[in-house]
């Protein structure tokens, strides 16, 4: 079997988000980035079946320096190759954007006969990237996959729909987002490789290493511009009640029949 490439989002360590003024973009740069939690089951999919079919598994992310950690303990958890993607060109990239590099370093590690990525990410949460890259690709394209096996020659697949479940049959390569919910076990980095990996750095690739239109980079390359961005308020207004406990309860069923919660 031909090599499988799996990619992997950081993403923003809950809490430690800013966002540009001027552009309304969030400001990756120096920013704590935790692997995309959605993205553990498609990892651990690819290492069971690199274990089935003693197959290669290649990690590609696209991101700042700071995905670097995220690459290392990948490579702990047992990835062959990993690989950064990386150029001040791809600031500002939305989905599209960043589906066209994707796609083109892909294209560049062919051949191969998988790419499994997370259902979505949890900062944009579009899950656009998995069927725009296989788009791109000219590929097929398989969401919320929960088991993957080769059967002569072809990817039989099921996946995870709202009534049940569905199998199918298509012939590699194809682009595969992984349903979250796919594994009861998901492995830990293992020791040996936790301390091989001090050694290890990321191939880090650019545009000129990619062939890449710059037209199609980073905010010039994006159809979708963030207008605004705005910090959600919540307010809660607390009441307090003062009275007799049955003064409280009259109070209460009052409040609540103002509200069209309760009807007598
Ligand atoms: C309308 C809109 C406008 C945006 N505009 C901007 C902007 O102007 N500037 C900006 O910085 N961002 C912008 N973004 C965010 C940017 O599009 C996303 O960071 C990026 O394209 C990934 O999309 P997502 O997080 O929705 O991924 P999803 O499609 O939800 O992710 C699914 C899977 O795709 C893979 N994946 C996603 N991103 C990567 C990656 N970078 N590397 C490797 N694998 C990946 C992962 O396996 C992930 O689990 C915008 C998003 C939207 C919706």
């Amino acid at each position: 079997m031909e090599k499988i490439i799996v990619c992997i989002k950081g993403v923003p360590k809950p809490g430690s988000i800013k966002v540009d003024p001027e552009t309304h973009t969030l400001k990756r740069e120096n920013m704590e980035l935790i692997l995309n939690p959605n993205d553990r089951p498609a990892l651990e999919m690819a290492l069971r079946l690199k274990n089935t079919y003693n197959t290669e598994v290649v990690v590609i992310s696209m991101g700042p320096p700071n995905v670097i950690p995220l690459l290392k303990y990948i490579y702990a958890l047992g990835a062959d190759q990993i690989i950064l993607l990386s150029d001040r060109a791809f600031a500002g990239s939305d989905t599209l954007a960043t589906s066209y590099v994707l796609a083109k370093a892909i294209e560049k590690l062919s051949p191969f006969s998988l790419v499994l990525m997370g259902l979505k990410s949890i900062d944009g949460e579009t899950a656009q990237v998995p069927p725009e890259t296989a788009s791109l690709l000219g590929i097929p394209s398989l969401t919320n996959v929960k088991d993957l096996f080769m059967e002569r020659g072809k990817w039989i697949a099921i996946r995870e729909m709202d009534y049940g479940e569905e199998e199918i049959e298509v012939t590699p390569p194809i682009v595969a987002s992984v349903s979250p919910l796919a594994f009861d076990y998901i492995r830990p980095p293992s020791l040996k490789r936790l301390l091989e990996v001090k050694t290890k750095e990321p191939l880090i690739c650019q545009v000129k290493d990619l062939n890449l239109d710059p037209q199609r980079l980073g905010l010039q390359g994006s159809p979708t511009q963030v207008i605004e961005v705005f910090e959600k308020k919540i307010e809660t207004k607390g009441l307090v009640l003062e009275g007799s406990p049955e003064e409280l309860v009259e109070k209460l069923i009052e409040i609540l029949k103002d509200k069209g919660l309760i009807k007598f």
